[in-house]
């Protein structure tokens, strides 16, 4: 079976295990610029849904949320969601407050729900999907390096120096330039 695709009918009872091979560093390289992704997915089959779990870690290089310096972020999802066939996808109660396709009867002890296309599931896109949401909203050079007491001082230092060549380059004017001048009429 070529992966990452992995067609329904060929997945064996007792599951498939399926290392992240060179698929899957294809995969990252294209969406994350990274691809030293380790780990392995365990695909298996509860009718006609694909319950898929397992570990994932990708370290990718990101920008400081502050001063923009690349800093490490290392992701590492675990993997614990079921697919269902589109047409095959549970109804939610009207008020059970979840988003997003349901899980199947039967099929416990997963996190997520989501849906392929009952025939073939694209690992490739599990495992990208996986890290995507992950990635936190803010990352800084304090997060990155933990156990460097000055990474968060050199963090600042960058941002000043930063801030201040925005602020002196010559010709760059700021939005409110045309307001210098300006003075509120007195009435
Ligand atoms: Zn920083």
């Amino acid at each position: 079976m070529p992966l990452p695709i992995v067609p329904l009918d060929a997945i064996p009872s007792a599951g498939l295990e399926v290392p992240l091979g060179p698929w899957a560093r294809a995969a990252t390289e294209q969406a994350f610029g990274a691809e030293n992704v380790t780990g392995h997915l365990h695909v298996v089959r509860h009718g006609v849904h694909l319950v898929v779990r397992g570990q994932i870690a990708l370290t990718i290089q990101v920008p400081c949320d502050r001063c923009t310096a690349q800093i490490p972020l290392t992701l590492q999802p675990v993997v614990s969601c079921v697919y269902s066939p589109m047409d095959a996808v549970p109804e939610r109660g009207e008020d059970d407050g979840a988003d997003g396709p349901a899980l199947p009867e039967g099929v416990e002890a997963v996190v997520d729900a989501s849906e392929y296309d009952g025939v073939a599931l694209n690992l490739a896109d599990v495992v990208v999907e996986s890290l995507q949401v992950e990635i936190p909203p803010r990352w800084l050079c304090a997060d990155a390096h933990g156990d460097d007491p000055g990474a968060d001082a050199a963090c600042s230092e960058r941002f000043r120096a930063l801030s201040s060549a925005v602020a002196g380059k010559p010709g760059d004017l700021s939005p409110f330039a045309t307001l210098a001048g300006w003075k509120p009429a007195v009435s």
